[in-house]
């Protein structure tokens, strides 16, 4: 599985230009395509077809000739195959027939929007493309609407607005990133409100796009309004002891440590053995 770029020819890794160099046959999603690619390098090894609407034909036809002892490449239009592109169905079932495979890593859109997006926390969700039906589209950001963590979505210029309009609608007007063009000349990041984006690209917008959307706020646990339920709730709920709970809504409360900790040590004597 041979990552190629995502859009700089410059990001073509030294073992990809080895592996296609060196393999039998390179499969690829167009062929049209991948010829330019391999034109640049200088590799003439074979090009054969392999793409999603007949990918469980094609499949058939490379997995006799892995079993027969070929060296083939599955290279994507750009980025890591099998990521949002064909691939996994030929994985599986190479793979159950016992046949080596490898990843030659490389560009993929997702680790490079993530890995200048500054997000903080080490995890995400990828959703790939929303689903076109807007019905659907609207089930799943309702499902991942409470997730705290960022959810990260590829784009096409012609969806752009009814997924950040829905996206509004479902998910609240949270902060967004919206990278366009990654590694090419024009490449940049929107940044703002899902709003602020929605209305920035309205008119409309040019390029390859992957969004990235905050997470839910995470959702503090609900507290007891009066002072005597809040000290049950650090001792009950929380576990913990008296000197962190006076400490605790000292701080929070801004009330003196004296008043609180008589308020606690009554409490606390609630329980006393
Ligand atoms: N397998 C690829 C990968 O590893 O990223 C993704 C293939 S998917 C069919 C194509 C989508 O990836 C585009 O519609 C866009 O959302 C995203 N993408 C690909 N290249 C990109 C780029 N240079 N900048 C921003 N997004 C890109």
């Amino acid at each position: 599985m041979v990552a190629t770029p995502i859009g700089n020819l410059g990001d073509i890794s030294h073992r990809a230009i080895q592996t296609l160099t060196s393999v039998d046959l390179i499969a690829c999603e167009d062929t049209r395509h991948t010829k330019k690619l391999c034109r640049h390098l200088n590799i003439t090894t074979p090009l054969v077809s392999y793409f999603r609407e007949r990918e469980q034909e094609k499949a058939t036809t490379l997995l006799k000739l892995l079993s027969a002892g070929k060296q083939i490449a599955l290279v994507s239009d750009a980025g890591t195959p099998a990521i949002c592109d064909p691939g996994a169905v030929l994985v599986n079932r190479a793979r159950a027939a016992g046949i080596e495979i490898v990843a030659i890593a490389g560009p993929s859109a997702l680790a490079a929007a993530l890995s200048i997006s500054g997000l903080m926390q080490a995890n995400f969700f990828f959703g790939g493309f929303l689903p076109a039906n807007a019905n659907a589209r609207k089930q799943l950001l309702k499902n991942v609407a409470s997730l705290p963590c960022a959810l990260v979505f590829y784009e096409t210029p012609h969806r752009l607005t009814a997924s950040l309009a829905d996206m509004i609608a479902m998910l609240g007007d949270r902060q967004a990133q919206l990278f366009r063009e990654l590694t090419k000349i024009h490449e940049e990041c929107l940044e703002g409100p899902l709003s602020v984006l929605h209305e920035h690209t309205r008119a409309g917008v040019k390029g390859e796009l992957v969004l990235l959307v905050h997470g839910a706020a995470p959702q503090l646990p609900e507290q007891p309004e009066n002072l005597d339920d809040l000290l049950r709730w650090y001792r009950d709920e929380q576990q913990a002891s008296l000197k962190q709970t006076v400490a605790r809504i000292a701080a929070d409360l801004d009330l003196p440590r004296s008043q609180v900790y008589k308020k606690a040590l009554a409490i606390w004597q609630e329980i006393a053995p």
